[in-house]
């Protein structure tokens, strides 16, 4: 495990008011926080763990989340940066398929494609409340074709090379890379443990918590399915940190995310 790096690719921000990101709590008012992916460069491959939002897409659908971000926080441009084309990543596996973790999905039509066994078909038939979260189905012709979104697809985008490999239950990804099943949030959420030959394992918590202070408070965001199993999950996240020894990472934590290694520098 000792070569394992990982990296995370900075994917510009969002803007939602503060009784969405810590749902009944609140304070109100705005809060900017941003996206990114997680890289993987592992001995069984290059994997690339959620991969953003697309900017037109959120102008179009979502303005309201303010999205800023540059070329350099596209998934093409943060893979450039690292020396990387899309074609260089060997497998994508999505937490969940809410806009902000799939937009880039589009570029890697080449890699394995592995996601929660329920995640797609919730994705082809969301929940009322749930119709923003999923809008971005560029990721997948099924979903596309069966909401009749077909205009967000790709030239080049085909059932096949759209196709999901579902999986259930905690899964070792790759040796040191393990995904803990952690619904609520969505129906098939997962969050991530990297273990390293060198530094402490880091648990990266998705959005089974966006902050710190919504770890620490079990305050959970507006968005979910179930908010009793998100409140279990974030349980989890707490235990499985204290089990593994691990550093945790937030999601959508700005305070936080500015003291992480983004760019070219990387964990290892
Ligand atoms: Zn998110």
């Amino acid at each position: 495990m000792s070569d394992t790096k990982v990296y995370l690719l900075d994917g510009g921000s969002l803007v939602l008011d503060g009784f969405h990101v810590f749902w009944n709590r609140g304070p109100g008012g705005e809060i900017r926080f941003p996206v990114y992916s997680i890289l993987i460069e592992h001995a069984e491959g290059r994997f690339l763990i959620d991969s953003g939002y697309d900017y037109d897409h959120v102008m179009k659908v979502l303005p309201f989340e303010k999205p800023q971000q540059s070329k350099a926080q596209t998934i093409p441009g943060a893979l450039a940066e690292l020396g990387l084309e899309p074609k260089d990543v060997g497998v994508v596996f999505n937490s969940h398929f809410h806009f902000d973790h799939c937009g880039g999905n589009k570029y890697l039509p080449h890699a394995k494609r592995i996601c929660h066994k329920l995640e797609v078909p919730q994705t082809c038939s969301p929940e009322p409340f749930e119709v923003l979260g999923y809008s971005d189905v560029s990721f997948s012709v099924e979903a596309a074709e069966t909401r009749g979104m077909t205009d967000q697809l790709i030239d080049g985008a085909t059932r096949e090379n759209t196709t999901f490999e579902g999986i259930e239950g905690d899964v070792e990804l790759a040796k040191g890379v393990k995904l803990f099943f952690t619904p609520g949030h969505s129906i098939g959420h997962y969050n991530l443990l990297g273990e390293f030959g060198t530094r402490k394992p880091i648990l990266f918590s998705i959005d089974a918590a966006y902050t710190q202070k919504s770890l620490e408070t079990l305050c959970q965001a507006s968005f979910h399915i179930d908010p009793d199993a998100g409140v279990q999950s974030m349980r989890r996240v707490k235990q499985l940190a204290e089990d593994h020894e691990a550093d945790l990472m937030f999601s959508h934590d700005m305070e936080n995310f500015k003291t992480y290694k983004t760019g070219t520098q990387f964990y290892r």
